[in-house]
């Protein structure tokens, strides 16, 4: 055996090694699935990425217990992630997704998307995994698509998806909708601007969107104001004198301001709610460029912000103005993308009801069907059901799958409204009833298409759901699927009709619990009836050093494979497991990733120590007496053994790894190595055969941590051909 183990010019080879002899997939045993939570296809692996290596202990242990254990690995499209990644690429070269037609931009993105996707898989292969590469699954695969597809299909039939207009919120800066789950409040200091309003005072923080009032309202047991209650008020604003109801409701507090509020429906979600109680207009005053529409007069055209201060210098010259509190401290919605100020819009948008698909969730959670590690995941889950809200699916974005609905366009088309580019590549909005009129042809507004928007109720459009275009004019609707509407079902797409299933193991990071593993386990019972797996891991959060959370604004982020060329990838797995509370944060440092280098290099040795002890066997004396040291390094070991394979079975690997780190070293080579030293070197067989045994079965409770190290020593004691992954671990 060379002096040490060397990582860069053995591992290439050690994985070529099981490529050629198949260890990625097995038939023998008892089936065990491991799906891979498919990495973004459009950036490099980061550091959290290595708690990967806790679903290939999982592969790898199962192996060695005898289980035909199989991983099946893929890679998500993820929609807006990608696309807002892919536009500050454009943003660099001057450009912007209005600069293209839906279909060019789709082929651009994928271009970009297939090329960062080899990077990703080649990564992934340097960290060891033992993943079946061949059964990977894009989420933009023809194959996925149907799939989903046929999942919309049926919701539809089965009454659990709706169109509506309904308040989203919308992010202007990204063009795009967003789930509840994918906006942050955070608390903020603005000025809240008191406006006279007739008869009345109220207070406001958005004054630009006065132009879309369509009620005032006081709650109904305000004194103050009950004479008013029903009567229309006429109001002095920027734009002339116009008429207002007042409504009574409980949602306003008596104590916000004067206790009068201006409701705008289209733009506030408590105003929209209230608007429905009592049959309010609907009026909008931000476009999803986030200006100001035309109903604004003279501030059409400008952005909020602008708008804002406009209205405010107008208001106050006018005398509308009554004061203004500069402290205000509010709570404001953003977008956890970009970090803007989300606008609460109505427009059209496809739902899913939830109510009783989550229902059969909480079941399962609540008769640990799906068991959660640790345990307190399983009252976040349910938790978070509880909550749970109609699922807005519509995303404005071209990046994804394409909702597959197609809009009748009849001759009366101004129901529907489009932005397309014509032929000099200007951009046009309008009913496409209007350009047809003035002499447009269908096929050019084809061609040039961004997005369709087709009105809801009574004068919605005719639909039919068809992957392919129907015959005739129709308008495919432009909105993609949340990307968690495809990713939800991937334990659906990535496990084969007749394949093992439910599957067994789903290790995942925590912040995707609510997005993610609620959605695979809905789809999973509606589709298959059955639970999409039975035990879910959370993986440890990732973090620097000192326990920060990485990221690109601290500068404290870790690239994974700079540490794999360092110290090699054994020695980078072991540092995400060793000295870690369960269920704790992972503390990564160069230190500890070198620490672990010196460990595999002592496995190593441990190895090269006994076999020269079997070298020097030859001329060896065997009629020795029997010796006691032998018998207590077997008895440790068994009760080691017991414990070990106890927490493995419970998914404790964190701590398996610290007892194993220590037996190892501290007492198979400090203590027992130690004091059998003089037998081994005049060449004992009893102790020979007793430290090999224990140390060979030490390297396969080792191997499915540092699978390298370990099959190096295995092919150095047991030949070329050998793999450590067909042993098999015995309990006895
Ligand atoms: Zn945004």
């Amino acid at each position: 055996m060379e002096k040490a183990f060397t990582p860069a010019e053995q591992e290439k080879g050690l994985y070529e090694f099981w490529e050629k002899k198949g260890y990625f997939t097995s038939e023998k045993g008892e089936p065990y699935t491991v799906l891979m939570p498919p990495p973004n296809a459009n950036a490099s692996l980061h550091a959290g990425h290595g708690m990967y290596s806790v679903d290939d202990i999982v592969v790898r242990w199962k192996r060695l217990n005898g289980f035909a254990s199989h991983w099946l690995p893929g890679m998500d499209h993820a929609g807006f992630e990608t696309q807002y990644v892919y536009e500050k690429h454009l943003k660099k070269k001057g450009q912007s997704r209005l600069d293209f037609d839906r279909k060019t931009l789709y082929d651009d993105i994928f271009s970009f998307v297939k090329e960062n996707s080899g990077t990703i898989y080649v990564q992934l292969k340097r960290l060891g995994f033992l993943a079946d590469w061949d059964r990977s699954t894009f989420t933009l695969d023809d194959s996925v698509i149907a799939h989903v597809y046929e999942t919309f299909s049926k919701m539809v039939k089965d009454g659990y998806v709706y169109r509506d207009t309904y308040i989203v919120n919308y992010c202007p800066y990204c063009g795009t909708s967003l789930a509840d789950l994918e906006t942050i409040y955070v608390t903020r200091i603005d000025p809240l601007y008191y406006i006279k309003y007739g008869p009345f005072v109220l207070a406001t923080v958005r004054p630009e969107t006065k132009f879309g009032d369509t009620a005032l309202a006081v709650n109904p047991d305000d004194a103050r104001y009950t004479e008013w209650v029903g009567k229309e008020v006429e109001v002095e604003g920027l734009l002339g004198t116009f008429k207002l109801k007042v409504i009574a409701d409980d949602f306003v507090d008596p104590e916000f301001g004067t206790g009068v509020v201006k409701i705008t429906p289209s733009h506030d979600p408590n105003d929209f709610e209230a608007s429905k109680r009592h049959n309010l207009e609907l009026k909008q005053v931000i476009d999803l460029t986030g200006r100001l529409t035309d109903i604004a007069g003279p501030y059409a055209g400008m952005t909020v912000s602008k708008a804002r201060e406009a209205v405010v210098a107008d208001l106050h010259e006018k005398g509308l103005l009554e004061k203004v509190d500069m402290e205000y401290e509010h709570s404001v919605t953003t977008c956890y993308k970009c970090g803007r100020d989300v606008e609460p819009m109505t427009f059209p948008n496809w739902f899913i009801k939830v109510a009783e698909l989550k229902q059969k969730v909480k079941e399962v959670v609540e008769k640990d069907e799906v068991k959660f590690h640790p345990a307190k995941y399983k009252k976040q889950m349910l938790q978070w059901l509880d909550v749970m809200h109609d699922w807005p699916i519509s995303r404005q974005l071209v990046w994804g799958i394409r909702i597959p609905v197609w809009y009748k366009v009849d001759e009366a088309a101004d129901n529907i409204y489009v932005w397309w580019l014509d032929g000099d590549k200007k951009l046009q909005k309008g009913s496409v009833a209007s350009f047809l009129k003035n002499g447009v042809k269908f096929s050019e507004i084809e061609d040039g298409l961004q997005r369709v928007m087709a009105q809801t109720g009574d004068s919605a459009p005719k639909y039919v759901i068809s992957s392919e275009k129907p015959s005739g004019d129709y308008l495919p609707e432009t909105d993609t699927f949340d990307t968690w509407f495809s990713s939800g079902q991937w334990p659906l797409v990535t496990v084969k009709d007749g394949e093992h299933f439910p599957t067994d193991f789903m290790g995942t990071a925590s912040e995707i619990l609510k997005f993610w593993i609620s959605r695979m386990i809905m789809f999973s019972l509606y589709r298959k009836k059955a639970v999409p797996f039975k035990d879910v891991y959370i993986w440890s959060l990732v973090t620097d050093a000192k326990g920060q959370k990485m990221s690109k604004s601290k500068g404290n982020v870790v690239n994974p494979i700079d540490l794999v060329d360092q110290f090699g990838a054994d020695a980078f797995r072991a540092s995400l497991m060793f000295g870690v509370a369960q269920g704790g944060r992972v503390p990564l440092s160069v230190e500890k990733v070198k620490a672990m280098r010196n460990y595999a290099n002592k496995v190593w040795n441990i190895g090269r120590f006994i076999m020269m002890g079997r070298e020097n066997s030859a001329e060896s004396d065997i009629s020795q007496d029997h010796i006691q040291e032998v018998t207590n390094l077997k008895l440790e070991f068994e009760t080691f053994k017991k414990k070990f394979v106890k927490d493995m079975d419970a998914f404790r690997f964190q701590r398996s790894f610290d007892d194993l780190y220590e037996f190892l070293w501290h007492r198979l080579a400090d203590v027992f190595i130690e004091q059998l030293k003089d037998h081994l070197k005049s060449g004992n067989i009893e102790v020979l055969d007793a430290l090999e045994k224990t140390y060979s079965e030490c390297l396969k409770l080792l191997h499915p941590f540092m699978p390298f190290v370990t099959e190096a020593v295995w092919k150095e004691f047991y030949g070329a051909e050998r793999s450590i992954l067909d042993e098999r671990i015995l309990s006895d």
